[in-house]
This record gives C-alpha cells, structure tokens and sequence, in this order.
C-alpha cells in the first residue's frame, strides 16, 4: 500500500470510529490503483445495494476491491472482460444466519455460491462454536466470506452442562470470559437459541449479563427466539428487554408464526417491533422466504422433560405418571408447532429406522396401522424421542405471514441453510434455494417486492446492521463481492421432496475480486475470509 493511500484510510477509519462501530480497511478511488489492470464488468444492469432504482453503467474491479464505477469504462490492456448486457449486477448477498461452522469440510459451498452469497454470518443457535476460534479460523480456506458469533448456547454449555438452574456467580463469570474471549477473537456479538436446551433454562437476565460482554465490544445480540408461534409476542418482549439491559442492537433470526393457532400474527409482532424501536431498542429481523421450517424434535416436548438429556428423559417416559404429564403437554403444543394434520410433519429422516428420509408423521402412523389421532400422533412422537430425537420439516406458516413480514423495513434475507455436504441428508430447500426464491417468487412472479428493495435487504442492510463498512454495496473502495444474475430466470429448484437442486440463474459471482463462479461454472477460487469484527476502541 503507498504512503498515500495509508493515510487516506487513517482518515476514513477515524471518521468511521467516531460514526459506527468501527472501520475495516478503506480505501478511496486510488488514481495508482485505478491505472492497474484489472476486471472490467460491461454494460451491466447496477442494482447498488442501497435500494436506489438499477442503472447502467460499468465497474472496475482490481486486486480485492471496486477501483470504478462510470459510464463506458474504457478497457485498459490486460483487464480481463465480462459482458453484462441483459444482466444485474449487485453486491455478493449477504446470508444473515446460516450453519457453517463445517466449512473447513467443505470450503466451496456450493449451494451458497449458487445462490449468490457471497458472505456468509454464522450466528450460532444450537450449534457449536468452532473453539479457540483464532486457532480454528487462522488457516481456514474457503469460498464465501464468513462472519463468526459468540454462542450463548455453546458457552452455557460449555459451563453448565445440560443443567436445568441458573449459573452459579463463579460460573456466570466463566460464560462472560468466554464471551470476552470470542469478542476478543473478532465475534460479531452474541448469538442464541433461547429455544433450545439449554438455553431455554436461562433467564432473560442471564443472557443480558453476556450480551453485556458483547456490547462493551460494540458487537449485536442475535437470537433464535425462545417461541415463534403461541409466545411469538412475549418472545419479541423479551427481546426487547434484553436489548434494553444490555445496550445493546438485537437481531431476531427466522422470524415467522409457526403453528396452524398462530397464523396471522405478523401484523401484531411487526406493530410491536415498531413500538420496540419507538421505545430505543434498535431491533431487526431477518427471514426464509418458505411455508415450513425444519429443526430437531425437541420443541414438540415441554423443555422440563428434556433435561439432563436423552438418559433422563428415557427415564421419566418409564414411569407411567411423567409419560402421561408429558403427553397431557404435547397436546397443546402440538398445533402450536405443526399444522393441520399430521403430513404437516416430515421427516429428515428417523435415526433409528430406514426409509422414511422425506416421508410424513402420517405415512408412519399409516406403516404401524395406527388412527390419524392426536393420542396416536403423540403416542409416536415420544417412542420415536426414546429411541434418539429426529430431525423434521415442519410445514406450519402462511404464505401471508411471509409476505407481511418480507414487506417490513425491519426486514433481511437469510437462508438458515446448511453446508449440503451430504446427498443423503434430507436438507430443508432454503439450504439451496432461498435468496433466488425470493427473487424469483416474491419479485418476479408475485410483485411483492421490488428488486432494488429485495437487493437492498439482501446486501446493504445486511451489511450495515453486522458493521461491515466496505461491503454490501457498490461502490468505489468497497470488496468486489458482487453477483451477475439474470433477473428473468434466476431461480430455486430445490423442494422439499427434492432438496438436491442447485438454483440457476447466477451467471458470474466475484468475492474479494476473484472470479468464485464464471459463465456458470464453479472455479477452483478460494477466496474467501473470515471477517472480524471491528471492535469500538
Ligand atoms: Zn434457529
Ligand atoms: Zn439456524
């Protein structure tokens, strides 16, 4: 770097600490820079992140940044060209919470890269945090870019076990050093999944007290909320209180209204996410644009049954009056989780027996000649517990809850997708398809958004709530994360009985200036990084 360009980026990061959390390196449109060659995108359809209205123009790309941005850029020798006649392009999206912490197993992502994202926040709910992560991330190679979180869940863990009481002084002093240290380690705050044991043990002011940690950081808290369908408003609450303690932004992960019960109720949780704000906290949301979600099978079973794990539970199931209590439970929350009946229920697989990798709760019941009852559904579900908890699509929201939420300006796009390592998993469609089905759905086929809007809380908001200063959107100094799509016919194929399907439609896909995807094909390009977070000083 030249003397000259140093202390423009001095200038640029002092102006940044005293606005936002802080500066990753900046760098201005440098005259020297701009004269190297480079990457010369043409013609292209500019969709600039911000939510302005598309242009046309051109862009130059050198070495890891956007050196230009004008009218019919003259080529220099040696820039390599890309036509984008017909074509957007708009900044590298920005998967707000995904489950990557494998991603030294499988460095390409694939199915990410595929749909666009080129940055990757691996906020962790029941997920384990990758530890010392300074030591796990130093030699990591991958394709996207990935932002790392504190984990409330894993540290709790980590201390406590799988207790089911709160921490002790000494050991609440053990979860905030842990905190401390991921912060330290370049955390982007701290994230939860307050519905999962053991989480779903601590109050709302034992997270406060670590997410304190993350805000003497000037990190954000996010969160896979305690309930999201029939407390989907108390858990908003909470939320709130938490932001309130502890000073601190809060995210919500996946919002949605799960539960037959529960539909209709984003009008009131975005009305509250106003008054929220009206009140000071500063609270977003980010969403996956699909009727169903998938997860473990413990929410179908009250939390005091799970605790101490899978021996304990086996043991309260053999006694006839806990079994009963459990199943007295489960009555209430089921159609509060799953839908109508009881397809609403679709296995990823069962661990314990073959085949049923995308069959239903009713296909098994249906197998065993049981009645499409309640009792029997219920009967099932704990049998299938005792035997080892299973992972499930549950096919529970309403296409209008999506629509009312996607509209909000709180809100971003996430896939809460896994790495498809595996052709035999029975992953949920978003780990391949969401961010093109949004385009291709919610833009282009039913006009719920406009594409600059959809991009907008795909990239530059995104961007902005994690603190990524020169990422997210175009323009002269930022990372050359950017995308080149076909509006017309990008893309998800992926279903949930056919989750294997890559989306189509992105054409070419740059991260940090190198070519990850070119006319289509996948590269080699590992060129990636693990983003840290810049800490207030
Ligand atoms: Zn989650
Ligand atoms: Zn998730």
């Amino acid at each position: 770097m030249t003397p000259i360009s140093k202390s423009l980026l001095i200038t640029v990061c002092s102006i940044l600490i005293m606005g936002l959390a802080g500066c990753e390196e900046n760098q201005q449109n440098d005259p020297q820079q701009s004269a190297q060659s480079g990457l010369l995108i043409q013609n292209a359809t500019i969709v600039d992140g911000t939510g302005a209205e598309p242009y046309q123009g051109d862009i130059r790309v050198v070495g890891e940044r956007i050196v230009n941005i004008g009218d019919a850029l003259e080529p220099l020798e040696g820039d390599q060209l890309i036509d984008a006649k017909g074509l957007v392009v708009a900044p590298g999206f920005i998967d707000m919470h995904a489950h990557v912490s494998n991603i030294h197993e499988y460095p390409q992502a694939e199915n990410f890269l595929r749909q666009g994202v080129t940055t990757i926040a691996n906020s962790l709910h029941s997920h384990d945090l990758p530890w010392p992560l300074d030591e796990y991330t130093a030699n990591l190679e991958m394709a996207p870019n990935v932002a790392y979180f504190a984990g409330f869940n894993w540290t709790r863990k980590t201390v406590m076990g799988l207790d089911n009481r709160p921490p002790t002084d000494a050991e609440l002093e053990q979860m905030k050093t842990l905190v401390r240290q991921a912060m330290e380690q370049g955390a982007f705050g701290l994230s939860s999944g307050i519905e999962y044991v053991p989480a779903a043990y601590a109050s709302n002011e034992e997270v406060a007290e670590l997410a304190k940690v993350a805000a003497q950081w000037g990190g954000i808290y996010v969160t896979h909320m305690r309930d999201e369908g029939p407390k989907l408003l108390e858990s908003i609450r909470d939320n709130a209180e938490i932001g309130r303690q502890a000073k601190l932004p809060v995210h919500i992960n996946h919002i949605k209204s799960t539960g037959v019960s529960n539909h209709g109720k984003s009008r009131d949780a975005l009305a509250l996410i106003d008054e929220i704000h009206a009140s000071g906290v500063d609270m977003t949301v980010d969403i996956y644009p699909y009727a169903a979600f998938m997860t473990y099978s413990d929410l179908l079973f009250p939390a005091w049954s799970l605790a101490g794990g899978a021996e304990d539970f086996r043991s309260r199931i053999k006694d006839p009056v806990q079994r009963q209590n459990i199943a007295t439970e489960m009555k209430s929350i089921f159609p509060q989780q799953a839908g109508k009946d009881f397809d609403s229920i679709q296995f990823e697989g069962l661990p314990h027996i073959e085949g049923y990798a995308g069959r239903t709760l009713a296909d098994y019941l249906r197998d065993r000649q049981q009645p499409q009852t309640l009792d029997a559904a219920i009967d099932a579900l704990i049998d299938l517990q005792y035997q080892g908890r299973f992972a499930a699509i549950y096919h529970s929201m309403a296409e209008a809850d999506i629509e009312r939420f996607l509209l909000s300006p709180h809100t971003m796009i996430s896939s809460d997708g896994d790495l498809a390592v595996s052709r035999e998993k029975h992953y949920h469609p978003r780990t391949y398809g969401a961010f093109p089905r949004v385009l291709s759905t919610y833009v282009r086929a039913r006009g719920v958004l406009s594409l600059e809007q959809a991009i907008y809380k795909m990239t530059g908001q995104s961007a902005q709530r994690l603190g990524l200063q020169d990422r997210g959107v175009i323009q002269a100094g930022n990372y050359a994360d950017l995308v080149i799509f076909d509006e017309q016919s990008i893309t998800d194929h992926a279903t949930f009985l056919e989750p294997h399907q890559y989306s189509t439609g992105v054409k070419h896909l740059l991260i940090n200036g190198q070519l990850a995807i070119q006319d289509g094909r996948l590269t080699t390009a590992l060129p990636g990084q693990t983003l840290k977070h810049q800490q207030k000083h």
